[in-house]
């Protein structure tokens, strides 16, 4: 189905000076700061740059596991980065994503127990 040239463009963009970044997953926009960029090492890699100084294209992803666990199955990071994603690099992202939580409290190690 063609839908060409229905794209309008808006000059409603007030924003504020909060970076936005879009996760390329779901596509949810937030402040760059909750989102992790991931930055493209290689052809064939790429890493997370916790920074997100690192040289390089790059793509950001929310915090949510979900969008980690498919960065990881699904080609949709590697499109974003222009990458074919080595072994090594995909672990990475799986490791990453075992490692968030679904609740937004943050882990902390100064957490107050009794
Ligand atoms: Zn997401």
């Amino acid at each position: 189905m063609p839908t060409a040239g229905t794209t309008k463009k808006k000059n409603a963009l007030r924003q504020k000076h909060v970076p936005q970044r879009t996760c390329v997953v779901c596509r949810e926009t937030n402040a760059k700061r909750t989102l992790i960029r991931v930055v493209r090492t290689s052809e064939t890699s790429y890493e997370i740059d916790p920074t997100g100084r690192a040289n390089g294209r790059g793509a950001y992803l929310c915090d949510k596991p979900s969008c980690w666990a498919k960065a990881a199955t699904t080609p949709i990071l590697a499109k974003a980065l222009r990458v074919s994603p080595n072994e090594a690099s995909v672990q990475r992202l799986q490791e990453f994503a075992a490692g968030l939580t679904d609740n937004d409290v943050e882990p902390t190690e100064t957490a107050e127990r009794s």
